[in-house]
């Protein structure tokens, strides 16, 4: 897994849209009438100037939880703080007679159908430009999947056909937490394969690494490769560099273990076949060269040039 970090100017971008768009679905733009909805400082603002108005059809009781500064944080905030709304609100709820399933049934219907699904994935009316999991990901400067690094996430759409789709994953997974589906530290650029591993595994703070907090991530865990048979490098975790209960519960919930397995088959054969001709050429040479040590330098240097 590859460590993200804060992100600062992205989150900027992504946040001042994001933002303006979830304040206007859920409190409305504001008016004379409206007191309460959303305007921002932007004049020229794409959303706050536009004729969008409130999602209809969402419980009114589920709509009054939110304050435009709740649904703020739930863009900017962190991990830890997301986690904390979600629960302080869903308690809320709860409290006013709901059931947590009413909660995320809500959750899910402004959240991730016309947040995630509508506006991130750009599938609905407001197609204003460019989709945002191709957007954020260019902002993140992130082109391989930070969960394996192994897949490119090319970042380019070409204008007819299909390009790369960088996938964003939600590390507290959409299903149980749908209300932090357009949260920014928790959209996660990564490949297919790991996104799909991933959709199961019911990830939490304490006991897993996170790739916009952990910035020791690389550290933590690493991989090596064997000769199972003789010409056939094989991947392994190197087992004393598992520092971490953290590193080893989060390798074991991406699966790291078996993707990198698969590549032995490929990548690092090809690697072995092309490397091998090298090895056995500069075998023949030392063995030629003898202890002469002047000599065998020589031929280092000459190696390294
Ligand atoms: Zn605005
Ligand atoms: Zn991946």
């Amino acid at each position: 897994m590859m460590y993200l970090g804060e992100q600062r100017e992205a989150l900027k971008v992504y946040g001042k849209e994001a933002i303006c768009w979830l304040s206007i679905k859920i409190k409305g733009r504001w008016s004379n009438k409206n007191i309460s909805g959303h305007k921002c400082a932007d004049d020229f603002c794409k959303y706050c100037n536009s004729k969008m108005g409130k999602r209809k059809s969402i419980n009114h009781d589920f709509r009054d939880l939110f304050s435009l500064s709740i649904i703020e944080e739930l863009i900017v905030a962190k991990p830890k703080r997301l986690i904390e709304i979600t629960s302080q609100l869903e308690v809320l709820y709860i409290l006013l007679g709901y059931s947590g399933e009413d909660f995320n049934f809500e959750a899910k219907k402004i959240f991730i159908l016309s947040g995630y699904k509508g506006w991130f994935l750009n599938k609905d009316k407001y197609d204003f430009e460019e989709k945002w999991n191709y957007k954020l990901a260019k902002l993140l400067g992130k082109h391989t999947c930070t969960y394996c690094n192994r897949e490119y996430i090319f970042v380019y759409k070409k204008e007819e056909g299909r390009g790369m789709v960088p996938q964003m994953d939600h590390w507290f997974a959409k299903t149980d937490n749908p209300l932090l589906g357009l949260s920014f530290y928790n959209l996660v650029p990564s490949c297919g394969t790991c996104n799909s591993i991933k959709s199961d595994e019911k990830l939490n703070l304490d006991e897993h690494l996170h790739p916009y907090l952990d910035e020791k991530i690389s550290d933590t865990y690493k991989f090596n490769y064997w000769f199972k048979e003789t010409h056939s490098p094989e991947i392994i975790l190197e087992e004393n560099t598992v520092i971490s209960s953290k590193g080893k519960k989060t390798f074991d919930a991406l699966n790291l273990p078996l993707i990198y397995k698969g590549h032995s088959d490929k990548e690092l054969k090809d690697w072995w076949k092309e490397i091998l001709p090298i090895l056995e050429h500069n075998q023949k040479v030392f063995l030629k060269i003898g202890k002469n040590k002047s000599k065998r330098i020589k031929y280092m240097e000459k190696l390294n040039d």
